[in-house]
């Protein structure tokens, strides 16, 4: 398995989840862009929002349904957040697995 997102759905690398549940898991990112950063992803391999199709989207769904269970675990659902997912080379899109990025614990800029 390439994938390193599909690695640590499987369990065969290691991350440090913060919500997992049937179609999504959450784990904190290595190279944090801020206090709070946490990556929220559908456990099924989407390279990205490109080729999200009919049959992701109760996936999709429960990301944002569980996005305020993840940021008050995680204290920030008061202060707020932000949620982001790059697709492809122009946004910076490195990973090819579809993720949402979730910012908080500072006041966020735009761009950061
Ligand atoms: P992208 O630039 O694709 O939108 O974001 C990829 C994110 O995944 C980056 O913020 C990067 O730090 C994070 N990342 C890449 N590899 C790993 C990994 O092996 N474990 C974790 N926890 N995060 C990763
Ligand atoms: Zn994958």
């Amino acid at each position: 398995m390439e994938c390193i997102f599909c690695r640590i759905v499987a369990g065969t690398a290691a991350a440090r989840l913060i919500y997992e549940d049937d179609l999504i898991i959450a784990f904190h990112d290595i190279k944090p862009a801020a206090p709070v950063h946490v990556l929220i992803i559908p456990k099924k391999h989407i390279p990205s929002m490109n080729e999200i199709g009919q049959e992701d989207l109760a996936a999709i769904s429960r990301i944002h349904n569980k996005v305020q269970v993840i940021a008050n675990k995680l204290g920030i659902a008061g202060t707020g957040y932000r949620l982001v997912a790059n697709c492809g080379a122009d946004a910076g899109q490195v990973v090819p697995h579809l993720h949402y990025h979730l910012l908080g614990g500072k006041k966020l800029s735009l761009t950061h």
